[in-house]
């Protein structure tokens, strides 16, 4: 493991960091929502992230390790992890685009035909245009294979019926990203078509949902008889879990380890200032034992991302413990605000106004985390994975994997 910048990683660090120094003047206030699990429904929020992007995009230094041509710079992925590292260190708009830029856009790259990216990435890229994922239905998540949504062939368009759940964004959104059912006949994984999709379509109906956080982030969306032309089909006909695995892959790299946010140094402070019988929280024994056991846990963590950063560092593909990082980070950032508002009392009820600690950011953390651990991917799915291609374990059984998906009951 190697703790410290080369020379050229630390260089590029410095020029990253002297140019968010001169560009920092989107500060947002202090309360504003999580990244990606807030209240971005605000279209004061959406304008200025849009703002920031068109910012970053002007100097070369949105989604940064894009190709050139597509108006990236063609960084590696540890000059990825350094700038990401220097911009959260600042209070930036939250980003409304990770779904487009990190998913979906190296789908179009990897699968779109050329109109497709001459068309799109651009406009992505720039922030012009915001992208939602309509993969989820209300019967498929983890197993998305069995989506329902139906898309049939008429002339030049396509004509698709069905419902989505769960997409994060669609309310915001000028394009998405579509799966959908074209050949109920073939085995689950083999008859399905992946389309570009407007969402300003007559027939699409977006109905916001409201989290236990109080935000509404993410919708259900209703297909009526929506056409899509042909030319918006990515890939080929009835070969779309190939670009859904590209997106997938890339999903859980742009979600990541648990997101930004309060973590043990805030938690320590909170102990520090938190009246506690006679003294502070953080003299109290059993409350240092909590501590301590959430230090061992984050540091852990810590470290573990070290070793996916110095195999980045080394050109090396990360290994195994990259896919750890969600799976330990989110339950222990759910454990640590639940203690947060444990030892705060009476005190931590309180979620707005002058009155709530840290302007009620360990109320959200708590009730935000919940849907972290399940977006991209739940606990048992990802102990499934991590049992299967990491510890060689027995393989689940799943006998629909090659029945035609019309006989599958539902
Ligand atoms: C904040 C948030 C944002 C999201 N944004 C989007 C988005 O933008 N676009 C989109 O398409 N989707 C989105 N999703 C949906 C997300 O991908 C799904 O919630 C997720 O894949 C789980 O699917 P599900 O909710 O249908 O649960 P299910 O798959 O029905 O799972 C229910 C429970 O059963 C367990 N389970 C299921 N299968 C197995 C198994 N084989 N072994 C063991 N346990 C199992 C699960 O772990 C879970 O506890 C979002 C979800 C959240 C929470």
């Amino acid at each position: 493991m190697d703790f410290d910048d080369t020379r050229e990683e630390a260089e590029f660090r410095a020029e990253a960091r002297a140019w968010l120094e001169a560009h920092t003047t989107l500060r947002q206030p202090d309360d504003a929502p999580e990244p990606g699990m807030g209240d971005e429904a605000s279209q004061d929020l959406v304008a200025r992230a849009k703002d920031w992007q068109g910012i970053k995009a002007d100097s070369g230094w949105a989604c940064i390790t894009w190709p050139e041509e597509f108006g990236g710079r063609g960084a590696s992925a540890i000059q990825n992890v350094i700038w990401n590292q220097e911009e959260g260190r600042y209070r930036t708009p939250p980003n409304i685009f990770t779904i487009g830029q990190g998913m979906l856009g190296p789908t179009i790259m990897a699968h779109g035909s050329p109109t497709q990216k001459e068309r799109y990435l651009k406009k992505m890229l720039r922030g012009e245009e915001v992208w939602c994922q309509l993969f989820s239905e209300p019967s498929a998540g983890s197993d998305l294979a069995g989506l329902r949504t139906r898309a049939v062939r008429d002339g030049d368009d396509w004509i698709v019926n069905g419902q989505k759940i769960w997409t994060t964004g669609a309310h915001y959104s000028d394009y998405g990203m579509l799966l959908t059912r074209t050949d109920p006949g073939a085995p689950k994984h083999a008859g399905i078509t992946y389309f570009i999709v407007d969402m300003s379509s007559p027939g699409i109906d977006i109905r916001p949902i409201r989290q236990i956080n109080g935000a509404t982030g993410f919708n259900e969306v209703f297909f009526s008889d929506v056409r899509i032309p042909d030319g918006n089909r990515v890939g080929a006909e009835n070969d779309g879990w190939r670009g859904a695995i590209t997106t997938l892959m890339n999903e859980r790299a742009a979600i990541g380890g648990g997101g930004a946010g309060l973590g043990i140094k805030e938690l320590i402070q909170l102990l520090r200032t938190t009246p506690y019988g006679d003294g502070v929280a953080l003299d109290d024994d059993g409350i240092r034992q909590k501590l301590a056991d959430f230090h061992a846990r984050s540091t852990g963590l810590q470290y573990t991302g070290y070793r996916t950063l110095t195999a980045l560092s080394r050109g090396q593909t990360p290994g195994p413990e990259s896919s750890i990082g969600k799976l330990v980070g989110a339950p222990l950032r759910q454990e640590m605000a639940a203690f947060a508002l444990e030892v705060l009392g009476a005190a931590g009820t309180i979620t707005g106004g002058d009155l709530a600690m840290e302007h009620g950011a360990w109320q959200r953390m708590y009730l935000t985390m919940p849907g972290l651990r399940l977006a991209g991917g739940t606990d048992e799915i990802l102990r499934n994975i991590i049992a299967e291609r990491v510890l060689g374990l027995p393989a689940e059984v799943r006998v629909d994997k090659d029945k035609p998906f019309s006989e599958i009951p539902h």
